[in-house]
This record gives structure tokens, C-alpha cells and sequence, in this order.
């Protein structure tokens, strides 16, 4: 049997277990998935071997250190340099990023957009920010910090911290902080959320399973929105792809992992 798991902190919210085994069984494949609580980043690679996975999901705060874990990155993950699936091939350890992708199928709702702010400047924020530059969309940054901007200023994005950001129009706001996933937090203060909900034309929140005061404030604002239950599903079906060695065709993925999320 083949043992695939999620590394995360905290990590017991996520849903990645149910989507995935909920593929296995309907496909027939002979596999499980677990969650691992991981508080040291540092050691992500030992414990995937050490547990024999073959295959792995990586959450909060962990994806910048399995980028720099992995023996080999892949596709857009090398850009982003942050890695969210795992997927072990010949006894290495082959990074990929399917977060980026995820994403971007998930906005097309929200009808044309010219840009976006992103809050929040770790893994997610980075995924987000060149899949939305790929798609002709400009993102800026805004972090409540500045120690992780330099990411986003060495590839040309416009980054701020909260000291030196001054509010423009944008026409999505995307909230990418944990602000919110473990306590009740907004992921900047509240007057400046106000001002740019107010004249923005949409917002999403990728914390999903949990009506955050992020997406408590943008009901108020009668804006459309989304949770990131749909970029949940996207970036699992895409991975499950990469876990079973793309031997199952995207569409026999998706309708197993999409019916799970009515087991919550
Ligand atoms: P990281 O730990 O890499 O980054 C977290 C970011 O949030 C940092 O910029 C950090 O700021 C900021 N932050 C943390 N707490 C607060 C707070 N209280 N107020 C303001 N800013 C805060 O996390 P990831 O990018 O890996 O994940 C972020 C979130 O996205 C998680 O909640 C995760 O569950 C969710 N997610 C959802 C997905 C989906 O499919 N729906 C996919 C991927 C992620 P600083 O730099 O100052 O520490």
C-alpha cells in the first residue's frame, strides 16, 4: 500500500486526507493518506523518508523549506521557489506547485481583472503572485512585515509593509495571511480594509472550512467573494494527478475529491 500524508502547522483543520483517500477508493488504488504535524520545518525531508511516503502535500508554514528539501523542482514551484506536493520518483524527492494553477481557475468569475492585492507575502502570496502576473494580471504585495519581501522585489512585483503602503484601487483583494485559520484576526487593520473593500470589485479568502472575519467583513461589503474551497479542490485534484503518476485522467479525479467536501 502506498502512504501519502500532509505537512502542516497546525494542521488538523485540513481536508486533504478525506479528498484524497476519497480518490483512492473510488479509483481503486491501493493508497492512504495521513496528516503530519510538522513544527520544525527543517525536518520535512527526514520524516518523509523516515515514514516511507510516497508522496506528499505541504501546508502552513512549510513550503519554502520543502522547496529547498526537495532533490528536484518542477514547473512553475521553480519560480515560485515554494513547494506544496511532494512526490517521490526513483528514491528522490520531485517538488511541484499546485497551488499557482489551482488558483487560476478558480477566479474566473469574477469576470475581467487588471490587478490584485495579495495579503500576505509567505508561500501562497508567492504562488499567487506569478500565476496571476502569468495571466497578464499585476499583483502587489502587502504584509504585515517586511523580512519576506525581497522574494517579491527581486522578481519586479511591487511589495509593501503596512508602514509604507498607501491604499490604491484594486479591483480583487486576496487574503493569503493565516490571519484568521487559528484565532480571530483581520490580516491588516481594519480601516484600511474598509477603504480598499470599498473600492474593489471582489475579494477571496483561501482559508477555507471557517468563516474568518476576513470574509465576515467582506459579506458586509456585499461584494462577490469566494472562500478557498474551490482552489482547495483544484490544486488536490491537480496533485492527485501528480501522486498517481498521471494515470487517471484529471476528469475521473475530480468528481470523487469534489464529493467528499459534502462528508465535511
Ligand atoms: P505562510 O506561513 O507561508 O505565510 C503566512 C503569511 O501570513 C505571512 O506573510 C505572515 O506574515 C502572514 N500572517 C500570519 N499571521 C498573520 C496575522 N495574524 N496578521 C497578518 N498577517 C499574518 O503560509 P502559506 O502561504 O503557506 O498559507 C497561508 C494560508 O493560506 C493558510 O491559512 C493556508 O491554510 C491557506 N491556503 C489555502 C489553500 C487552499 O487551497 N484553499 C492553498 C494554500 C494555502 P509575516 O511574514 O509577517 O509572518
Amino acid at each position: 500500500m502506498k502512504h501519502f500524508s500532509i505537512f502542516g502547522d497546525p494542521v488538523s483543520h485540513s481536508r486533504s486526507p478525506l479528498m484524497h483517500n476519497s480518490v483512492f477508493k473510488a479509483l481503486g488504488v491501493c493508497a492512504c493518506y495521513s496528516r503530519t504535524h510538522l513544527h520544525d520545518g527543517a525536518q520535512l525531508r527526514d520524516i518523509f523518508l523516515s515514514k516511507k511516503l510516497s508522496g506528499a502535500n505541504v501546508t502552513v508554514p512549510h513550503k519554502e523549506a520543502a522547496y529547498q528539501q526537495c532533490d528536484e523542482v518542477r514547473g512553475i514551484a521553480k519560480e515560485i521557489q515554494a513547494v506544496n506536493t511532494i512526490v517521490l520518483e526513483k528514491g528522490r524527492l520531485i517538488g511541484y506547485n499546485t497551488d499557482a494553477d489551482g488558483f487560476m481557475s478558480t477566479i474566473q468569475s469574477f469576470g475581467p481583472i487588471r490587478n490584485a492585492l495579495i495579503l500576505g507575502a509567505g508561500g501562497t502570496a508567492r504562488a499567487l503572485s506569478i500565476a496571476l502576473r502569468q495571466g497578464e494580471i499585476t499583483p502587489t504585495i502587502l504584509n504585515r512585515s517586511s523580512r519576506r519581501l525581497g522574494f517579491f522585489h527581486n522578481e519586479g512585483i511591487y511589495a509593501y509593509c503596512w508602514d509604507d503602503f498607501v491604499a490604491a484601487e484594486y479591483d480583487l483583494i486576496i487574503n493569503t495571511t493565516s490571519a484568521g485559520l487559528s484565532d480571530n484576526e483581520l490580516p491588516i487593520p481594519r480601516p484600511l480594509l474598509l477603504e480598499l473593500l470599498s473600492r474593489s470589485k471582489g475579494a477571496i479568502d483561501v482559508i477555507y472550512g471557517k468563516e474568518t472575519p476576513f470574509l465576515q467583513e467582506i459579506k458586509v461589503s456585499g461584494l462577490p467573494y469566494k472562500d478557498g474551497s474551490d482552489m482547495l479542490l483544484a490544486q488536490g485534484v491537480l496533485a492527485n494527478y501528480l501522486f498517481l503518476n498521471g494515470k487517471y485522467p484529471i476528469d475521473t479525479i475530480e468528481p470523487p475529491m469534489k464529493r467528499s467536501f459534502i462528508l465535511q
